[in-house]
């Protein structure tokens, strides 16, 4: 296999390396690709596939760096877990047998290395009447303290810690609480949060009238709440905390593939992945920075890694084991995938495209455009050797697809760094830092390196210089043209951030993992204005981080190993 950065050897011994029972590293990183990719391809063997050539195909991919699946298939395809997706979406009812059987089952997946997402809409309001005790209901947010606190407690197999979404609709009486529970310190660690917004809310806020609050135990309108003021509040705690985000749910539901199935109210942790109660799904990236000749696109191996990659997550649909027999049963009758991509940053600069542009919003279309056509014809022609999803025909699929979905874009959080490319579809974070993550990890951009030597203003001081600086363009020794084409994290304008979130987003069956990065000097105003883009531009949901908002990021570390 292609040798691995010494970045991609920490993490994979870390994390993701078989270990006996004394807590010793067993395996190689290529015996781990083999182990995934063998385990994936015995799939085919139930469709008459060829199973070994499958498994070869598979294997170079990921030895490759082409394309990677989630975690939780590298760490448990062909281990007793066989769980191998990392999102999930759990339904949570108004009583106590619901509420306590969520958290289980949560525990379950956290367990086995996925996250969870869950509406919280059902639970009636803190104060209400609860007639079994004759006492009064604690609400939501109150239970939400129970799920973050089983998740510190719950630390995937010592990999990683659990992750969650909670969802609030803007029409529960507790919305505000709700809006506003991450102020303060520390509360709510485990857990990403989101307002969920509908036609009712935004009409509201366009005529500039209050709109109803709804207890969902009676259906009775209970008060009303300004949705201006609403906005005012989540742009506040967002502003300090980065949370709560929005969801769009009209356009989330706009494009559900299987409304006979239910409504869609909640996604997974990081908001890529829009899911029913009890759905799945398993994700892979591909790394755009290897399907580039340095210069150009090369697309005929991108539509062959898009198909491969097709393949490779309905095997994992196949194959994989869920600790909660519901989960197994919408799994398998929507078989929804999320193939998706990262390296964007860095094929944008052998484009010689700067991020910060609109040829690079006009580039994100075509280029998810013919992903997602490819996707959907591997999908199909899957239906036609497999069969299609067992809720295809009442679907708004027209043509057999063996997948409800196929594409998602989800952060690639650790998946990038064994890839070593940039991460997901955003914009690098700087050229040259230590990532604060298992102990400290070295990142240096090698396209920055790479240039800086042919363009003659390579120097170890130079490097040393930019380390950890979150921006290179005031540095004068790098040529215009050069730091045009690694704006960071922080030089690219909200705006910029969420263009290139709708232009994927436009081609992408799930929703997309976006951060939109605000400056530490950004204004509350400015936090609500980026709310307010986001409805414009159609996206499903909206995440606003202002740098330095927050010490602990969700998604952070476990202390072990
Ligand atoms: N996830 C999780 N815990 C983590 C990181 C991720 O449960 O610590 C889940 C979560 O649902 C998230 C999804 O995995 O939305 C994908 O995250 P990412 O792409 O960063 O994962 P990777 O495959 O790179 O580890």
């Amino acid at each position: 296999m292609d040798s691995l950065d010494s970045v991609a050897e920490t993490v994979l011994r870390r994390r993701y390396l078989r270990r006996d029972e004394n807590g010793n590293v067993v395996e190689t990183p290529a015996g781990m690709f083999r182990r995934v990719a063998e385990t994936l391809a015995q799939a085919e063997g139930r469709f008459d596939g060829d199973v070994e050539a499958t498994g070869r195909t598979f294997y170079e991919a990921m030895t490759a760096l082409e394309f990677l699946p989630n975690s939780p298939t590298l760490m448990n395809a062909g281990t007793e877990l066989e769980q191998l997706a990392a999102c999930f979406v759990l339904p949570v009812e108004d009583s106590l047998e619901s509420i306590f059987t969520a958290l289980k089952q949560a525990a379950l997946v956290h367990q086995s290395g996925g996250g969870t997402g869950f509406s919280f809409s059902n639970l009636r309001p803190e104060g209400d009447v609860v007639k079994k005790t004759g006492g009064v209901a604690s609400g939501p947010v109150s239970f939400m303290r129970i799920f973050d606190a089983a998740t510190e407690q719950i630390k995937q197999g010592g990999r990683r810690r659990g992750a969650n979404m909670g969802v609030l609709d803007a029409s529960h009486p507790d919305v505000e609480m709700f809006v506003t529970a991450k102020e303060g310190t520390g509360a709510f660690r485990n857990f990403n949060l989101s307002v969920a917004t509908d036609a009712m809310f935004w009409e509201a806020y366009d005529a500039g009238e209050p709109y109803d609050l709804v207890n969902p135990r009676t259906d009775e309108v209970v008060g009303q709440a300004d949705p201006d003021d609403v906005l005012d509040l989540a742009a506040e705690t967002a502003w300090e905390t980065g949370d709560p985000g929005l969801l769009f749910l009209d356009t989330i539901n706009e494009h559900n593939p299987t409304p006979q199935l239910g409504r869609l109210e909640a996604t997974n942790p990081c908001g890529e992945v829009p899911l029913l109660p009890y759905e799945a799904c398993v994700l892979g990236s591909i790394n755009l920075a290897r399907h580039t000749d340095g210069e150009a696109v090369d697309w005929d191996k991108l539509r062959e890694t898009v198909h491969m990659g097709v393949r490779f997550l309905d095997n994992a649909i196949v194959l994989s084991d869920f600790p909660v027999s519901e989960i197994e049963e919408m799994m398998t009758a929507t078989r929804k995938l999320g193939l998706g991509v990262m390296g964007f940053h860095d094929m944008l600069v052998d484009l010689r495209i700067p991020y910060y542009s609109r040829e690079a919003v006009e580039f994100a279309g075509e280029l998810m455009s013919f992903i997602h056509d490819e996707s959907w014809a591997a999908s199909r022609q899957l239906a036609d050797e497999r069969g299609p999803f067992p809720a295809w025909e009442d679907s708004t699929r027209a043509e057999p697809m063996r997948n409800a979905t196929t594409t998602t874009i989800a952060p690639t959080g650790t998946i990038s760094l064994i890839a070593g490319c940039s991460a997901s579809i955003e914009p690098i974070y700087n050229v040259a830092y230590t990532k604060q993550v298992m102990g400290g990890l070295e990142i240096v951009n090698d396209r920055f390196v790479d240039l800086a030597k042919e363009r003659g203003f390579y120097a170890e001081e130079l490097m040393a210089e930019l380390h950890d600086r979150t921006s290179i363009q005031n540095v004068e020794e790098i040529p215009d043209d050069v730091k045009q084409l690694f704006h960071t994290a922080h030089d690219v304008p909200a705006d910029g951030h969420l263009r290139v979130q709708a232009a994927f987003q436009e081609h992408v069956d799930n929703a997309v993992s976006k951060t939109v990065n605000l400056p530490r000097s950004a204004s509350v105003e400015d936090v609500k204005d980026v709310f307010l883009t986001a409805r414009e531009f159609g996206v499903k949901g909206i995440t606003v981080f202002r740098s330095g908002a927050r010490s602990e990021q969700v998604l952070g570390e476990t202390p072990l190993q």
